[in-house]
């Protein structure tokens, strides 16, 4: 191992005025959940979002998934169907529920869930006897789904598409901001996502009496009594308002970040050219536009992968195969499966590079040499 600085996939990215948000808590005393940097956070999102929707804050991506399935009245028994090249926050939820997880295949273009599978599955789901009560569709390493289809699809068979846009902040599809293109859409502000509260999530909401159902969830489902009454389950799940601080400081640089991402995908874009075993996932047409959260390649085989993911982690370079389709994890492999092999394959090829927006020439540099010479000495 080389003795330089590790390069990551992807590591927090400091704005500068994270800081100022959360000395106005402290000098205010306001560090319970609630207060000005959750509404404040909030209205930063939504006016981001370009959105007549409704934001609520909460502790993490995963939790705002819970919340949008309790909100289309996902209960025990009933089936939600839900990508499976995807990170396994997206699929838990449905089991917290209960609930049983249909995974469905990717197509080629986006890696996303595959129109044609899904409605397989959903006319082979009815004829079974249950209508699945809803889709989860990912926009994967920030690249969209094809929405219009996706939307379609739920609208033909009234299912509520809920919108993984965690990993897409700052993406578009058709000019519409991610996260607002689904009945429900989830952000994440973990660690590594584009930018981070520390650890946080949202839940964009199509309304106000919507937003104000989910608060109630995530704030212990309080009744409106001078005692603490319950008639319903409450969660744990509200953003304080220190997480939120940050997160007001993230948004006064989201837009520096999508283009310094969008950097990295370029700067791979050229590096690969004269490779063509090697290609990079593309925005398929001018209508998406990707926050290219992570840039990611798929080679001809798994041991090439492999090979090059063991050549940059000797000159402490992160690199990550693709995320293992939920149906072959161990943990939901007695679930149902549509689709045919291409998330197996993207799985079996894929990686992801260094994406952050951190990322300097030197480090690219670093980048490109490491690559090269396993390219060359293959
Ligand atoms: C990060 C992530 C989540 C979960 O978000 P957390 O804030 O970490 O709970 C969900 N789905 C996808 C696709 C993610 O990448």
């Amino acid at each position: 191992m080389s003795n330089t600085t590790k390069i990551w996939l992807s590591s927090p990215h400091m704005g500068g005025n994270e800081q100022k948000y959360i000395q106005e808590a402290f000098q205010d005393n306001w560090i319970a959940p609630l207060g000005p940097n959750v509404t404040g956070f909030e209205e930063d999102i939504k006016k981001y979002l370009n959105t007549p929707k409704e934001i609520a804050a909460l502790s993490s991506g995963t939790a705002a998934i819970h919340l949008s399935l309790i909100l289309a009245g996902v209960k025990a028994g009933d089936e939600v169907l839900c990508q499976s090249l995807t990170f396994s926050a997206s699929a838990n939820p449905i089991l917290y529920q209960g609930a049983t997880p249909i995974f469905i295949d990717s197509e080629e273009s986006t890696w996303n869930i595959c129109p044609i599978a899904l409605e397989n599955a959903i006319q082979d789901r009815i004829q079974k006897g249950k209508k699945p009560k809803a889709i989860i569709a990912v926009h994967l390493y920030g690249m969209p789904f094809n929405a219009e289809t996706l939307t379609a699809i739920a609208n033909k068979y009234e299912i509520p598409l809920i919108e993984d846009s965690a990993e897409a902040l700052g993406s578009t599809y058709k000019g519409k901001k991610c996260g607002t293109l689904g009945t429900f859409g989830i952000l994440s502000f973990n660690g590594n996502k584009i930018i981070t509260t520390s650890g946080g999530g949202a839940l964009v909401c199509p309304n106000k009496e919507t937003k104000d159902k989910a608060v109630f969830f995530a704030t212990q489902s309080r009744d409106n009594a001078p005692h603490y009454q319950h008639s319903e389950i409450g969660y744990n799940y509200r953003m304080s308002n220190i997480c939120a601080g940050i997160g007001r400081g993230q948004m006064e640089v989201i837009d520096q970040r999508v283009s310094q991402r969008r950097t990295m995908q370029a700067f791979y874009d050229e590096l690969f050219k004269p490779y063509e075993g090697i290609t990079l996932l593309k925005e398929p047409s001018s209508d998406y536009f990707s926050n290219h959260w992570l840039s990611a390649i798929i080679m001809n085989s798994e041991e090439e992968r492999e090979g090059l993911r063991l050549a940059l982690e000797q000159e402490n370079i992160e690199s990550r195969p693709l995320w293992k389709p939920m149906h072959l994890q161990p943990v939901f492999h007695q679930f149902p499966y549509y689709g045919e092999k291409v998330a197996e394959n993207l799985f079996a090829k894929g990686l992801c590079l260094p994406s952050g927006s951190n990322l300097t020439n030197q480090d690219r540099e670093r980048i490109q040499n490491a690559i090269l010479k396993y390219l060359k000495n293959k």
